[in-house]
Order: C-alpha cells, then sequence, then structure tokens
C-alpha cells in the first residue's frame, strides 16, 4: 500500500495569486475569487443568520470578490430555496447580505440566474421555460417554449434585478450563462430549435445573451461590473461548437462585459466536469483557449482546487482570477491561507460531492455542507470558539471519525491523546486513497495530520488504549472504526476469499480473475482499484483526449492556443490504467450486485461517472445476483432463479461492515463517553458521516 500522497513539493508562496488584479472598475487585492454555489437555504429567512455567517467567513478568509449563489431573475426561473429576485423579502434578505459583508469589508457579486428547461415544474409551479419545447434529461420533463412576449419579459427581469443590485450595495454582477441553463440552452443548437430571430444561426442564437447584457449596460450604466458566466465547452455532442464559442466570447466582450468566467459541462454531460476523476486543472486549457481570443479578464474554476495549480495558471497566463466554489466549502479560508504562506493548513476540497452537490441536487434539496469540513454551511450554529472549560480528552482510533473528533477538541482547547493501533494514521481514509480517482483523499490525511500536530495532540501510534488508560481521562471519544463483515456463506473462509480491506491496504496480492461480491461504493472502489491500479491521476492531455475535447487544445504540441506546457500534468504526473496482473496477464473482473442496480449507495452526481469507469474499463457487472457458495472454482449463486457459476481466483468480499466496539461495553459507566462513526453504526456509512459525527461529538465537549 501507498504511503504518501502523490503530491509532495507543493510551494508555499503564489505570487502570480498575490498580484492585484481589475474586472472593469473593480480593483481586486489578488486573483483569488469565490465562485458561485448554490446553497440550498436562500431565500428561507429562518436560515438568513446561516447565510450571513457562511459568507462572512469567507469574508474573512480573504475571498477578493464572493459570487452568491444564483438569485432567480424572475419566478420560473428558479426553484424550492433560491432566491427570487421578484419577492420583495427575498430582495430585503439580498440587501441585508451585502451590507453585512461589505460592513465586514467584502465585495460581493450578486449572480443572475434563470434556470430555463432545467427547473422544475413542481418547485416553479408552471411549466418550465426554453427556447424550444425540447425534453431535459436532468429534470425528466418537457418545457414550453417561450413566446416573444416571454423573451422580452426575461430581457427585463435580468436588467431590474441587475439595478436592484446596485442599488442595494452589491459591487458587480454576475449573469449565469453556462451549465446549461436557459441562457446557455439559446446558444446551443441542441436545445434551441426556434424558427424566430431567437434561433437558427449563431447570431440569433446569441441574440437573448447579448440583449441581456445590453439591458443590463442600460440599467446600470457604463462603470458597474458585470461579468458573464459563459460556457467553454458544454460537453454535449452536437451543442455550441469551439469557432461559435470564442465568436461569443468576443461578442460578449464587444457588448461591454468585463469579465468572463467560464463554466464546463451541462447537467445532462456524460462528461465528468466536478468529480475527482477530472484532474486538477483540467479544463484550463478550454478557459486558455477563450483568453487568447480576448482582451478582457477570464476566470477559471473547474478542478482548481489548490493555490499551486491556480498559481501555475495565472502565471502561463492561461487565466486572470481563480473562482473555485467548492474548495471555500472544504476551508473558508481558502485564499487567506493561500498568501499567507499556509499551504499545509489548507483543507482541500477533495471533489467528492458527497455533501455538497449531492446534497443540493437532492429531490427536495439538503443545504450544502462539506464532507472535509462538516462544519460549512452551519458556522452559525458552532461558532469557533473555545469551550467553557479545558478537558482531558481520549479519542481511540485514528480514522475519518476519531481525526476530526481530536482536530475539533484540541481546536476548542481540550488537551487530546488520540491512540491508533495501527502504526500509521488515516483507517478507510487510506483504503480510499489507494482507489485511482481517490487520490485526493491524500489531501484530507495530510490536512489532519498537520493540524492534529499544529494543534498539539499527543498521537500515539501502535497503541492499543486500555480500559485503565481511558478512564484516566475525562471524556473518551470511542471511534475504533469497522471491520469487513463476512457473508454467511458455506466456503467463506476459503483461502481464496480476501476482504476489501486485505486487499486495498496490500496484505493480499491482486488474483488473475477476481469476483467482487458486493457492488456497493466499496465494491466499485475495489473493481477499479484492480482495473486501474493504484496510479497517479491522468493527465490533463490524456483526460481531454479521452473526452475528445479539445477546444484550443492541441494534442500534437502539448499547449493550449496561447499558453505553455500544462500546469497540471505537471502537477499530476501521468498515470496509465492497467487491469494486468503483476505479471502483466490481463485480469478479469467480475462485480456482483445483489440488487438490481450497480453503485446504488454512491452519491447521485458520481454515481454515472463510477458506472461509465466500470463499463470503460470493461468490468463485468451482474446483478439480482444471490450468492449461495464459495467454491474452489469461484462463487455460486442465482440470477432469476437461475443456477450459475462465476469462474474465479480470487473472491473479494465487499458485503458490509460490522462495528468495532471492543471497549464500549467496558467503559458503559464512563461519565462521558461517545461512540462515533462506523463504530456506532455502520449502515449507510461514509467518510462523510464519520467525520461529522466526530465533529459534532467533540464540539459537544
Ligand atoms: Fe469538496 Fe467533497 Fe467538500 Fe464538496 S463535499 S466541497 S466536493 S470536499
Amino acid at each position: 500500500m501507498s504511503t504518501s500522497a502523490p503530491w509532495t513539493l507543493i510551494p508555499s508562496t503564489y505570487p502570480a495569486l498575490a498580484q492585484p488584479g481589475r474586472i472593469g472598475s473593480l480593483m481586486l487585492p489578488h486573483r483569488i475569487l469565490m465562485g458561485s454555489m448554490h446553497l440550498g437555504v436562500e431565500g428561507d429567512s429562518a436560515q438568513e443568520k446561516r447565510l450571513h455567517s457562511f459568507y462572512a467567513e469567507r469574508v474573512q478568509g480573504g475571498a477578493a470578490l464572493i459570487i452568491t449563489g444564483g438569485a432567480a431573475v424572475s419566478p420560473e426561473g428558479g426553484g424550492d430555496h433560491w432566491f427570487c429576485l421578484t419577492q420583495p423579502d427575498h430582495q430585503r434578505q439580498l440587501a441585508r447580505l451585502a451590507e453585512h459583508l461589505h460592513a465586514l469589508g467584502g465585495k460581493v457579486a450578486l449572480q443572475l440566474f434563470h434556470a430555463g428547461r432545467y427547473a422544475f415544474a413542481d418547485e416553479i409551479g408552471a411549466t418550465p421555460w426554453a427556447p424550444s419545447a425540447i425534453a431535459s434529461k436532468f429534470t425528466r420533463e418537457t418545457p414550453r417554449a417561450m413566446t416573444r412576449a416571454d423573451i422580452r419579459a426575461t430581457v427585463e427581469a435580468f436588467a431590474a434585478a441587475a439595478r436592484f443590485a446596485r442599488a442595494a450595495g452589491f459591487a458587480a454582477v454576475e449573469v449565469m450563462g453556462s451549465e446549461g441553463y436557459l441562457l446557455n440552452q439559446f446558444l446551443s443548437p441542441l436545445t434551441n430549435q426556434r424558427q424566430d430571430e431567437y434561433g437558427g444561426s449563431l447570431e440569433n442564437r446569441m441574440r437573448l445573451s447579448l440583449e441581456v447584457v445590453a439591458a443590463i449596460r442600460d440599467a446600470t450604466g457604463p462603470d458597474f461590473p458585470l461579468l458573464f458566466r459563459m460556457s467553454g465547452a458544454d460537453c454535449m455532442p452536437g451543442s455550441t461548437s469551439w469557432e461559435e464559442t470564442v465568436v461569443f466570447a468576443q461578442r460578449l466582450e464587444q457588448a461591454g462585459v468585463d469579465a468572463l468566467n467560464i463554466g464546463i459541462g451541462w447537467h445532462e454531460s456524460l462528461v465528468p466536469t466536478v468529480a475527482a476523476v477530472v484532474p486538477r486543472g483540467g479544463f484550463a486549457p478550454v478557459v486558455a483557449g477563450i483568453k487568447a481570443a480576448v482582451r478582457i479578464p477570464v476566470i477559471g474554476a473547474n478542478r482548481i482546487n489548490t493555490p499551486e495549480v491556480a498559481d501555475r495558471l495565472i502565471a502561463l497566463g492561461w487565466l486572470d482570477f481563480v473562482a473555485p466554489a467548492r474548495p471555500w466549502l472544504a476551508d473558508a479560508a481558502f485564499a487567506r491561507k493561500a498568501l499567507q504562506g499556509d499551504r499545509a493548513g489548507l483543507n482541500v476540497c477533495i471533489a467528492c460531492n458527497q455533501s455538497c452537490l449531492d446534497h443540493v441536487m437532492d429531490r427536495p434539496p439538503r443545504p450544502a455542507s462539506c464532507l472535509a469540513n462538516p462544519r460549512a454551511g452551519q458556522e452559525y450554529d458552532w461558532p469557533l470558539a473555545p469551550a467553557r472549560s479545558s478537558r482531558r480528552v481520549a479519542v481511540v482510533g485514528g480514522g475519518p471519525a476519531g481525526l476530526e473528533a481530536a482536530r475539533t477538541a484540541a481546536q476548542r482547547g481540550h488537551a487530546v491523546t488520540l491512540f491508533e493501533a495501527m502504526p500509521v494514521l488515516g483507517g478507510q481514509l487510506r483504503l480510499a486513497a489507494q482507489v485511482a480517482g481517490k487520490e485526493e483523499f491524500w489531501e484530507t490525511l495530510r490536512y489532519y495530520q498537520h493540524e492534529l500536530a499544529r494543534l498539539g495532540v499527543e498521537v500515539r501510534l501502535n497503541t492499543r488504549a486500555s480500559v485503565q488508560d481511558l478512564r484516566a481521562f475525562d471524556a473518551v471519544l470511542l471511534a475504533t472504526g469497522v471491520a469487513p463483515a463476512l457473508p454467511d456463506l458455506p466456503g467463506v473462509h476459503l483461502p481464496h476469499v480476501v476482504s476489501y480491506s486485505d486487499l486495498l491496504s496490500g496484505r493480499v496480492a491482486a488474483g488473475r480473475r477476481v469476483a467482487i461480491l458486493g457492488a456497493g461504493g466499496i465494491g466499485c472502489d475495489v473493481a477499479l482499484y484492480l482495473a486501474k491500479g493504484s496510479h497517479p491521476p491522468a493527465s490533463v492531455q490524456a483526460f481531454l483526449a479521452h473526452h475528445r475535447l479539445a477546444p484550443g487544445w492541441s494534442a500534437t504540441t502539448g499547449t493550449a492556443a496561447g499558453a505553455g506546457a500544462s500546469p497540471a500534468a505537471a502537477a499530476n504526473g501521468a498515470g496509465s490504467p492497467a487491469a494486468t496482473t503483476a505479471q502483466g496477464m490481463p485480469r478479469t473482473i467480475t462485480l456482483l450486485a445483489r440488487s438490481q442496480r450497480i453503485a446504488a449507495t454512491v452519491g447521485r452526481t458520481t454515481r454515472w461517472v463510477v458506472r461509465s469507469e466500470l463499463h470503460e474499463l470493461g468490468i463485468q457487472t451482474l446483478t439480482h445476483f444471490q450468492a449461495k457458495a464459495v467454491v474452489d472454482e469461484g462463487i455460486l449463486g442465482t440470477v432469476h432463479g437461475e443456477e450459475r457459476l462465476i469462474p474465479a481466483d480470487q473472491v473479494v468480499i465487499c458485503t458490509g461492515q460490522v462495528p468495532r466496539r471492543e471497549l464500549w461495553e467496558e467503559l458503559a459507566d464512563h461519565p462521558w463517553l461517545r461512540v462515533i462513526g462506523g463504530a456506532r453504526e455502520t449502515r449507510g456509512l461514509n467518510a462523510a458521516r464519520a467525520i461529522r459525527e466526530g465533529f459534532e461529538a467533540a464540539y459537544e465537549l
């Protein structure tokens, strides 16, 4: 098993990021903006204080400019828990937010939004609007084609929203015109099949966006900073071409836009755009291609999750600003830490989507938070204040729940000792980091190790805490984790049966014909690990070439239009999937699901990515498989009543976990005892839940 992160040479100063910058009339102290993200609590006056606290911490965390989550310019363009700029109460809430953040010294841009055919009828109480009545795979609904009157009303709604933003004290507006929302729908021939002056030629498809920009300029004057989030690549076959995209960027510049923020992909796209399989800086060549065609500042975001990647992209002249969004959930002080040389203390977004996008994309949506920072979104409820009195705290187990519990307890002023039976920290986090596509978990582990050292946590490795040890502490948090569950099957103790943990930890070598019993998140991880090996992430070149995305990118020279060599490639190294054994023999992998679905427990925004990877890597999948016995030749079972033998020289068990609770009963009379993470409950266990429980239990102290 690999024991360290693949990224070891990380600089601590970022001169390109530290340069002052300008967007129109807006002077900015450096190049790190906070991109727009929807939090799922907008518009709810009961949540107003939470929203204020969330943004306030990001102002204090050094964001040069914060772009708010989208605020719908009209009711049919929004949905549940969206601000709607035609509602007086929402306007008042937004004005108070701008005032609050400006009082703290922050600069805030209001994002003006219209979902078009990505709105849900039951949320807006009407049939969604779109350029043409073409069904959406995202909502599974068919919108209605907008009339000319609807279009005129929409242009006026954008203008009125921008006028409001200026009057309310926002420093700028950003028009949302990417990710497949309304303006993007008008630009794309896929969704715009109109026969009038808004459809057909590029000139006509651009018309609505250009009218919106002109109307905003009329409404706010020439000096009010106007950003436009345009799509650099829709990642939809048959959609707007690269040449059209460049022309559109130039026309936006001519129309008076002050900066272009480049979005990538639609919600219906089958190319991963924000998942961890996208290499860091993976879409920067697209941004660079647009930057080469315009003179206004260009902003990039997708998978720019660390300051070193951001700094390199700016230094190379590929983009002018970065506006990451999720990285600000993972660490509210993203810019401050980057610019003050505290890269080691940065809690890096690992692109898992588990507590952010998966939450807000749920129906009904859940408030966004963060796997790596469970306090995100609840800063108001959990202020960063020291505990009333300092206590001696023991944390047993150095997996995700224990690491977070130790960190939070120490941060709140307690004297913390962390006991870990293994020679290294990490537990299930360390196992997950072995899987190609999940290497970012190394960042989480690195962050915890750094924080525990900084906060003075006494870490006792190779140490099984005894009951006597633990009775000496005022409080005990048991985070002893889980062990793989063995199903009650004949033959399960045969020598070729192994657990996922044996395999991912490197205790046993992988076989040649492998059957994986259990196709939830862990089973899929094991399949990908076996197919790809434990490699560094794919290079940017390989990723873009694989997805046939090459706008502005020359595969032969390895350079983007107007730019130098790929910085993320240099940061990431090159990896090559290897579905072969150590002896170079081809490996066959069969993933066996008892239910009808593969990856059913993986979150909505990444499940399809996992499934398509399994498919591309040639991993065989079999659903409705009822295992009956493990035999020398493989595994026996039935599918819809029909007997099947799955040949295998290795059977990997991924059918669940059992809690490790050795100390629980003996310590039951301890005056302050909490059992957290998998040790408490294995059902629905994932890193997000374990870390959250660690945080909450330690915060209670
Ligand atoms: Fe990033 Fe995952 Fe946190 Fe979302 S939940 S912000 S993807 S680390």
